[in-house]
């Protein structure tokens, strides 16, 4: 699960990482009443308005409407309102949006920490993640910071420091010094470096995290060691014993078909295509899409309707598929071994009988326990439902309906 900036930062301050200060808005008037108390907390005079929307690159995207940035600098509070107002509301299109863009609800307002006349600011990077290849925490770091780390990654890969943590004995200090050491700190300034990681390696295991990248990490010319920016990933599998965790969650910023697949109990991931699947068990979901594709189609959506599928799991899927106006097709790829090919085939048919004006061929293919009597009762349903028995022939059946 995705969390907003300013969410994540105030994670990341429970646990003791120094980050730029801010408060967040969702109006105007907000903003400038944010900019006033950060005012009188930090002394601040020049203040940062930051969208907040799940995905980066907001400093170099576009408010559509307005044509503002996405995170811009107001060096006097009376200009606070007025920039929050070109990005409030706003769809923020980013490198990371998609041509879509975001719709932006709130913006956090930030003290500037790049002080006014400082000549020394330094950007970093710094990332704690999950390397499934060794099965560690990998901590990397980089003097390149606040630019986008894939290409730091792809034209200077010896730029990008890297640190393995052995899971059994935890983070050890001489990591940490290692790394501050390679990013080229000293004094002071490497103190705080080792002290910065320290608390956001705590809080990345704390959190049960997957993910944590602060781009930038700022070097202050007083040698302060803060984050601007920070992208938290929490473990969805490990929400449930972080309930404080789990309620950070923002409804509008996920797919809405997504949402209602979950209220279901559906395990359903929007993708690009014209053609629907639905199919039990996430393996056989994949092998289905890789099919699909080899037929030369493109899934317009991952749909796991779980093991236990019957005719309201299967009309909840209809329903969520068919709301998609780009799905041409829909593909059914069931495996009957806990439950019988005659029971889903049942289900197809009342689900397409309850929902009424399907406009999509559908495809169904059977295998495993009553086969036949599933492609039976498909066939002599009298609805534009196809049956099949390979998963090869169903691929090609739903290439040969979208030529028509
Ligand atoms: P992103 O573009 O979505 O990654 O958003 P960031 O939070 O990383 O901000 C984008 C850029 O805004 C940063 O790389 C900085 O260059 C700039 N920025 C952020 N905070 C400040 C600040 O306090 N003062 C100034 N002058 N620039 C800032
Ligand atoms: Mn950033």
């Amino acid at each position: 699960m995705n969390i907003h900036e300013y969410q994540a930062k105030e994670v990341l301050k429970s646990y003791g990482v120094r980050i730029q200060e801010g408060i967040v808005a969702d109006s105007p008037e907000a903003a400038q009443e944010a900019a006033e108390k950060l005012n009188a907390q930090t002394g601040t005079s020049w203040y940062v308005i930051k969208a907040q929307i799940h995905a980066g690159g907001r400093g170099k995207g576009k408010v559509q409407e307005t044509g503002s940035n996405g995170v811009v600098l107001a060096k006097k509070l009376e200009e606070v309102a007025e920039k929050a107002k070109n990005i409030l509301g706003g769809t923020l299109v980013t490198h990371q949006t998609g041509p879509e863009g975001k719709k932006v609800n709130k913006v956090l307002i930030a003290e500037d920490v790049y002080y006014p006349g400082d000549s020394e600011p330094k950007e970093y990077y710094v990332s704690i993640l999950l390397d499934r290849a060794t099965g560690s925490n990998v901590i990397m770091a980089s003097t390149e910071g606040g630019m986008d780390i894939e290409e730091v990654a792809e034209k200077h890969p010896e730029k990008i420091i890297k640190e393995w943590i052995d899971p059994k004995a935890g983070l050890q200090g001489f990591q940490v010094r290692k790394v501050a050491f390679k990013l080229g700190l000293s004094g002071n300034a490497f103190k705080e470096m080792t002290k910065f990681i320290t608390a956001l390696y705590k809080a990345y295991e704390a959190t049960d995290s997957s993910q944590f990248e602060i781009n930038p990490v700022l070097k202050t010319s007083d040698d302060k060691i803060l984050a601007v920016d920070a992208k938290v990933n929490l473990d969805d599998n490990a929400l449930y014993r972080h309930k404080d965790l789990a309620e950070l969650r923002d409804l509008a910023e996920e797919d809405p078909l997504e949402v209602e697949a979950g209220k279901s109990g559906l395990n359903y991931v929007k993708l690009d295509g014209n053609v629907g699947c639905m199919v039990n068990g996430a393996g056989l979901a994949m092998a289905t899409m890789d099919m699909i594709k080899l037929s030369g189609g493109e899934p317009a959506n991952f749909l796991d309707v779980g093991g236990g599928a019957n005719a309201t799991t299967v009309e909840a899927g209809f329903r969520i598929i068919l709301q998609d106006p780009n799905v041409k097709a829909i593909l059914i790829n069931v495996f009957g071994g806990i439950v019988r090919c005659d029971r889903i085939a049942n289900g197809v048919v009342e689900a397409y009988k309850s929902i009424g004006d399907i406009r999509v061929p559908i495809i169904v293919r059977l295998q495993g326990t009553n086969a036949e009597e599933g492609a039976k009762i498909i066939d002599e349903s009298g609805l534009k439902v196809f049956s099949a028995i390979t998963l090869k022939e169903a691929a090609e059946k739903v290439q040969g309906v979208l030529k028509g």
